[in-house]
């Protein structure tokens, strides 16, 4: 007799949800793919093609017979030493290489970061509408999401006495990010100072995620929260990667940043876990942090004016209240005085419906304030083409106008 074949998977996994947003983008991409027009918001990532100068590097990289074998896995030194100038730059904090970690992008450091930080019952402040990803990550580590909510009121930013009211003493880690994706929200200077010394005071640890630092607008800067508090650098990880500012979705490069012990600890983990990331990738990478910024630096004046187009065009339509993000590809109308009435026969009573019914009905593709926090808010990536931007636009106009 041979033992029944288990059917269960464990309890973590079986406690992850799908991702939101890549469910609500595969029906638009099939629904695209029976021929309908659809125009999708849906996505997070630049819509151009990474720059020239990065993937003749890569191909270079691919003839050579050095980077056809496993290197270490925390990455090339050439790499970690580009990553730590760039952390200097952009981030104001002097790092030596050796506290660098090269992961599979953003997400993977992201995961990383919090195995290596949180333990069984640690509660993470998240401020939300937060990132997907966040909460079942921090899950899957045994740990306890806290959610604090920020509305549109607040331009999605939560305040120091929000985050006091949500610390307890098992509180270990915050989650930062500033430009934000859903909201696009960039903190001030002087917010992003008093969230770093209230961290400071209490021991809790933060992890800040930068992935959209170099994508700001109106000439603000996202001041990174070690450089706002120097002191916060001996209990902070950067998480950052080249995906978004290098239109490098696809390559799959991040990294860490962070303290010796971290570090170390982490890539233990990815010893085991993953190894070296592509080297292929990882030399497209060097090139795109050492090489010219003026072919990035278009990509965000493109951003910049779908952000302005965008904006104008959603609150011109009554009921959708779009605060003007400073940061990263995302605008993030509240839209409750949309919900509970009728449109086209439906009266939609969550974001959920409404997202579906726009799906149906107009052939516009957002993601419901459900897969980031609260219902009442609809995410709309403006990393599209200009011309299907205004098109959908359009599109919601008269939808809610009829
Ligand atoms: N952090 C945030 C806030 C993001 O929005 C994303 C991408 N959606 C990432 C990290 C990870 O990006 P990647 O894994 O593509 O480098």
């Amino acid at each position: 007799m041979t033992a029944p074949v288990p059917t269960a998977i464990s309890p973590r996994i079986a406690a992850i949800a799908e991702s939101a947003t890549l469910r609500v983008d595969a029906k638009a991409k099939a629904l695209a793919a029976a021929g309908r027009p659809v125009v999708s918001y849906a996505a997070g990532e630049p819509d151009f093609d990474t720059p020239a100068h990065i993937v003749e590097a890569a191909v270079a990289a691919a003839h050579d017979p050095r980077n056809h074998h496993y290197t270490a896995a925390v990455g090339l030194p050439e790499l970690r030493e580009a990553i730590a100038a760039k952390t200097l730059r952009d981030s104001g904090l002097q790092v030596a290489p050796s506290q660098v970690i090269v992961t599979n992008g953003g997400k993977h450091a992201v995961y990383q970061t919090i195995q290596t930080l949180v333990g069984e019952g640690d509660e993470v402040v998240i401020p939300s509408p937060y990132w997907v990803t966040y909460p079942e990550v921090v899950k899957l580590a045994g740990g306890v999401p806290v959610a604090v909510f920020a509305g549109a009121d607040a331009d999605y930013k939560v305040t120091v006495e929000q985050l006091e009211a949500a610390r307890t003493p098992r509180t270990t880690v915050l989650l930062f990010v500033s430009p934000s994706n859903p909201t696009g929200a960039v903190y001030s200077p002087d917010e992003t100072r008093a969230i770093g010394e209230w961290a400071l005071e209490h021991g809790i640890w933060v992890v800040t995620d930068e992935i959209y630092q170099n994508l700001v607008y109106d000439g603000v800067r996202a001041v990174s929260i070690v450089e706002a508090v120097p002191q916060l650098a001996e209990q902070a990880v950067l998480v950052n990667g080249v995906a978004k500012t290098y239109a490098m979705t696809g390559w799959r490069v991040g990294w860490m940043v962070g303290p010796a012990p971290v570090i170390k600890g982490a890539a233990d983990l990815q010893s085991h876990l993953s190894s070296n990331v592509s080297n292929v990738a990882q030399r497209a990478a060097i090139a795109a942090l050492n090489g010219p910024m003026q072919p990035m630096e278009a990509m965000r004046q493109a951003f910049d004016r779908r952000r302005r187009a965008i904006v104008a065009g959603l609150n011109a339509i009554p009921g959708f209240r779009t605060p003007t993000p400073q940061g990263a590809f995302y605008v993030y109308p509240d839209v409750t005085a949309l919900l509970g009435r009728e449109w086209a026969g439906v009266t939609p009573r969550t974001t959920l419906e409404l997202a579906d019914l726009l799906l149906e009905r107009c052939e516009v593709a957002v993601v419901p304030g459900e897969a980031f926090g609260p219902s009442g808010y609809l995410r709309f990536s403006y990393a599209l083409g200009d011309d299907a931007l205004a098109e959908g636009v359009r599109r919601l106009a008269a939808f809610f106008a009829a």
